[in-house]
Order: C-alpha cells, then structure tokens, then sequence
C-alpha cells in the first residue's frame, strides 16, 4: 500500500482537458443525461484553444459558392494523402452542421453585411477540387475565434450540470487487468489529495505536445500528457513524425501570427523585397499550404535572402492594408506585433520565422474518437472504455499536413461525435467495476519516485536540452544524417529521466513536481517523434527529407504506429489508410477519383 490516500468520484464518462474539444465532449456527453467530469489540469478558458485566431472551417457557403466535397478534396490534399478518407468526409460533412451548434449555443461569430457568419479565405481551401479560386471558408469571431468558443462551450456545459474538477493533474490512466480502461488518477494543485475517478468512459482532450520543441506558438502546457499516459499503458501513438510548423510565428517570441493575417491580403518578403512565394507557388502564392510556405521560407534564408542582422527570418507585410480593415478584422494580431515585436502593423513589416504549430500525430482513433489498440489481424481493433479528441487524438483527418482553421472544426466535430458514441455505448443503469489496486498502485508509486527524486539533473535543463534537440535534428529540414543522430541524442535525453532532480518535495502548488512530470509526458512523444521520422524514408506533408525528396505512395501511403516502452525503446509497426469513403458516389459520396493521389502542388 502506498502513503497516500484517496478521494474516490464515480462518473460514466470522465473528459480529461477543457479545450474545445474537452469542453464539446463534456456538454455532449452532460445533454445526455450521463453523469460526466472534466478534469483539467488549468481552467478551462485557458486551455491552448483560447489562443485560436483564425477559425473554424465549415462550407456554409456564405461569400460565395462551397460545396462540403470540395472540404474534403482540400483536407485529402492538405494531409498529402495520408489522412484517412471516412473521418475526413465525416468532418467536411458534418462541419456546418457543428458550426450553426456553436452559433446557437451562442458563439459571437463576425458577420456579414446581411447578417450571415463572415468567412475568410485561409491556405489550401479552394472551390471545383482545386481547380477554381480560393474560397472562403473559414468561420472567424475577429481574431479571437478560440477564446469565443471556449468561452460559450464552457458556460453550455456548466447550464448542463456537467462537473468540473478545475486544477486537477491527471497522472495515469487506471486499467483494469483485463486491459480495459476505467478511470483516471488526478493531483489536485492546490491542496496535494489524489482522487481517483471511476468511469465507464473516459475521453483524452490533453492537446499536443509542442513544447517538446524549443520554439513553438502552444502554451507551456502543452505537453503531451495524454500521449505519456497512453503509452505508459503499452498502446502505440500514431504518425508522431507529421510536425507543423507556422509560417508565422514572431521571430524570437514564437508568439503565433494567425495565417488570416495573409488571408486579409497579407504577403511575405525576402531581403531583397521579393514576393518570394510568387515565384515558388504562382497559383496561390502566400495562401498556399502551411508546409510549403515554411519551406519556402526555410529555404528562402538558407540561401541567404533571409531579413535582418543575421539574415535569419522573412518579412510579414500588413502595411498597405486600409487601417479599419486592421483594427476591424485583426485587432489581436495588431496588439501582438507591438508587444512581442515593436511594431506598429500600419507601418513596418513583422519579422517572422516558423514555428512548431501543431502536431498532427497522435492517439489513434477511428471518426467517433474511440481509440485503436491494432493488432496485426485487426488495424482498428477498438480499446475498450478510452476516447481520444481534439490535437491528443489522430481520427486521423489531417494526414500529414494539417489545413488552417481544420483543427477548431476537428475539435468540435469530434468532441460531438465521442459523446453520440458514448451515448450508445454507456449504460448510466450498470454499476462501474471496482477499481484495479494494482494499477493505482503501480502510478503511485511513479509519483512518489518523481516526487523524491534526488538525482544531478534539473528538470529544467533536462527540458532544454530535449527541446533543442528537437529543433536541431527534428525539425523543418529533415535529412538522413539530422534524423539518425537525432535518434540517438533523444535516447541519450530521454535517460536524463533517471537522474532528474526535484526540490521540492511538498504536495501543494509543487510546480517544480509538476513540471517533471510534464517533461515524463514529453519524453515518450519527443521519442516517438524522432523515431518515427527517421524510419520514414521519403518526403510527404510536413515531413520533408531532403534525401528522399519524393512522396512514396507504394511503400509510405501508411500510418505509423509507436509503441514507446518503460526503457524508452521504440519498436514502430504500420497501419493501414483507410482509403473507402463513408458514403459511396451512387449515393452522393465523392467520386474517388476526384480524391485520388496525384502531385500536391500550389
Ligand atoms: C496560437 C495558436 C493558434 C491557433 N489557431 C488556430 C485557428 O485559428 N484555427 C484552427 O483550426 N486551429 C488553430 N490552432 C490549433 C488549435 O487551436 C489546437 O489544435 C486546439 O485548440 C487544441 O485543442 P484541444 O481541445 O485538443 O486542447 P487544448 O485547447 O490544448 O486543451 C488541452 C486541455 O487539456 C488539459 N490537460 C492537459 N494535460 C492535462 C493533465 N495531465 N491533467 C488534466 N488536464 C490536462 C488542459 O488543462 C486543457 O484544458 C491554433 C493553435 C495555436 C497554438
């Protein structure tokens, strides 16, 4: 028996995280009538979804022509044909239907002249299969669309009587020994009690793992906790080698630049004032696709054209737009430039450089968000009793390259499709079983090392060092000699682990605890990562390899799975795309040949 003492909670369904995503499972589930939590480790609007400028993506068809068909052609492309086809058209189809749900619930949408949602033209959404203009697609509430969302998903879910366990750290999933999941163990912060919540369900919304890198736009929180409580129980994570990088983030802050800047007319210049992305994408120039641009950039100040003292990053323009057209449309991003940059948007450029954005990679899931445990006779073999949603998941809709604003619609598509399942899959009649000591056991005594551990290395530093790794070897340019030796440095990080120091060895507001047990969640996604993206040998969305610069559709049109152990190994299998629609042509459904693989240019 450990030291520690238990405050026991029974629920059907437990969301851990309060994102979008959390928060649109939570109010799905609470609608219901089941008895839902949502435990998250900081409150709930300020989970990274606040942070979300641009918007949700959704073929209403309020600007002009849109047709959820050519959604999905673009999110097909965007992920460069790897994202699977069922999930994608689930979100391209059911998109409008859960944005006029957020209109109603009461998000503040900007609106057209007639009273419409306004929608802004974002990278890679186009009309006729790529074929026609750009279109405007993306939902917007001005700059602030996340913080818009969370705010009124939060207030929805309160009204429902779901319950919110607020600055409460999840450290562990509990499994039962037949391998079914049945609840989770949380810290609560601010007094030091353990709870363990008993579920019949319980949905992952921790949200990416960006701070595994040195610069990136997500909040310090952003570590991949769902990621490290998921492999800690022997399942895999999923095509964790597909990274995005914006564009724009502001050099030095990495504080994000939303891609609705270049939306509303905005391009990018090189030292000597070229329109460079004229040159490299004549068609949609500084709208094209995240990874292209970033590469064009990348490439842009390696051949030493890049702006400023060191030539090391590239000029964002906004200042030839009128004014108003700034203060109405792009007030958040204005005020960001003056702070984080000192610049006045109206009339200097932003220094910017890509930053680490969004991780497509993730918990494997089918399209309603219940996780994959493959074997190798059954690739979508489900895990009993465990959901994943929202940046932690992998549906998988955005392949290898994920489209601006396809991450808050993901969000909400999701969030509602786990709890529609959850509705058909919980009985509130049964009783929970009684929880696995063992498994209790075994996570506390992990926490208890953590808690003691007396070893040379700061968590701190040890933090840094993986992050810059990460940027170093596991970055935009990828080639087989960074990857390999970035393999190897991450083994040698990753053991860091075992001689980490911890100071404080109190249970109250002990972030320096905290912290470590972050950097143990980052480790396996940093891992999974690097491994992955070295055992890939061609290029495709995000992942570009210099040494294999072709996209193999042969022998890489899979997905990769990474099983990280308790010794940090990494042993990689595959997984089959899902390449069948949910619908087929004769009953409406894409003509497959409109989305069949063909070069993905801009
Ligand atoms: C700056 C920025 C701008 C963006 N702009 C856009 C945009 O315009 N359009 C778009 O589509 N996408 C955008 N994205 C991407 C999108 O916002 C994110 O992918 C999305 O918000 C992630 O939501 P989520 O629900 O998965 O998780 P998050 O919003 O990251 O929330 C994670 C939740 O999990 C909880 N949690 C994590 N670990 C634990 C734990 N151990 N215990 C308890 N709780 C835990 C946290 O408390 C939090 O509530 C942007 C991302 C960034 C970083």
């Amino acid at each position: 028996m450990s030291a520690y003492e238990y405050i026991d909670h029974t629920y059907d369904v437990v969301v851990i995280g309060a994102g979008g995503s959390g928060l649109r499972a939570t109010l799905g589930m609470a609608e219901q009538g089941l008895k839902t939590a949502c435990v998250t480790k900081v409150f709930p609007t300020r989970s990274h979804t606040v942070a979300a400028q641009g918007g949700i993506a959704a073929s209403l068809s309020n600007m002009g022509p849109d047709h959820w068909q050519w959604h999905l052609y673009d999110t097909v492309k965007g992920s460069d044909w790897l994202g699977d086809t069922d999930a994608m058209e689930y979100l391209a189809r059911e998109a409008p239907k859960a944005v006029y749900e957020l209109e109603h619930y009461g998000v503040p949408f900007s609106r057209t002249e007639d009273g419409r949602i306004y929608q802004r033209p974002f990278g890679g959404h186009t009309t006729e299969f790529g074929e026609g203009p750009p279109v405007q697609r993306t939902c917007a509430a001005a700059d602030r669309t996340g913080h818009a969302i969370l705010h009124t998903l939060y207030g929805q879910s309160l009204k429902n009587n779901a319950e919110f366990f607020i600055e409460y750290f999840a450290l562990d999933l509990i499994f039962t020994e037949d391998g079914e999941c049945q609840g989770v163990l949380a810290w609560k912060l601010d007094d030091g009690t353990i709870h363990r919540f008993s579920a019949k369900m319980v949905v992952l919304a921790t949200g990416g793992y960006g701070r595994a890198y040195f610069s990136a736009t997500s909040a310090h929180t952003c570590t991949g906790d769902g990621g490290g409580m998921v492999a800690r129980q022997g399942l895999t994570l999923q095509d964790m080698e597909f990274v995005q990088f914006h564009p724009t983030g502001i050099y030095g802050a990495g504080v994000l630049i939303t891609e609705g800047a270049r939306g509303e007319g905005g391009y990018l210049t090189n030292s000597e004032g070229e329109r460079f992305m004229e040159r490299y994408a004549p068609t949609y120039k500084d709208l094209a696709s995240r990874d292209v641009v970033s590469r064009c950039m990348t490439l842009e100040i390696r051949e030493g054209r890049g702006v400023g003292e060191g030539k090391d990053h590239i000029h964002l323009h906004l200042d030839h737009l009128p004014k108003e057209a700034l203060a109405e449309r792009l007030p958040g991003i204005t005020e960001s430039a003056r702070i984080f940059a000192g610049v006045d948007v109206t009339r200097e450029p932003i220094p910017v450089l890509p930053t680490v954005h969004y991780n497509m990679g993730g918990v494997p899931t089918n399209y309603w968000g219940e996780v994959l445990n493959p074997t190798k006779k059954d690739h979508d073999a489900i895990q009993p009793g465990l959901m994943a949603v929202g940046e932690a998941g992998c549906a998988s809709v955005h392949g290898a390259n994920r489209l601006g604003s396809n991450s808050l619609i993901d969000l909400v598509v999701f969030g509602r499709a786990a709890a529609i399942k959850a509705g058909k899959v919980v009985d509130p009649e049964t009783s929970n079983r009684p929880l696995n000591e063992a498994s209790v056991e075994k996570s506390m005594a992990r926490f208890d090392a953590f808690r003691h551990a007396d070893g040379a290395m700061p968590t701190s530093e040890l933090r840094l060092t993986m992050q810059r790794t990460m940027q170093a070897d596991a970055a935009v340019f990828r080639t087989d000699k960074t990857l390999k030796e970035g393999v190897q440095k991450m083994a040698d990080v990753a053991k860091g682990m075992h001689d980490i120091k911890v100071s404080d060895r109190s249970m109250i507001w002990n972030t320096d605890l905290m912290e470590t047990l972050e950097l143990a969640n980052l480790m396996p996604n940093a891992l999974a990562t690097v491994v992955s993206a070295e055992a890939r040998k061609e290029s495709r969305g995000a992942h570009a390899q210099e040494d294999h610069p072709d996209r193999d559709d042969k022998s890489w049109r899979k997905h990769t799975l990474a099983l990280v152990d308790d010794t940090d190994k990494v042993t990689l299998s595959y997984r089959d795309v899902h390449l069948d629609p949910l619908t087929s042509h004769d009953e409406g459904g894409i003509d497959l040949k409109k989305i069949a693989p063909k070069a993905r240019v801009y």
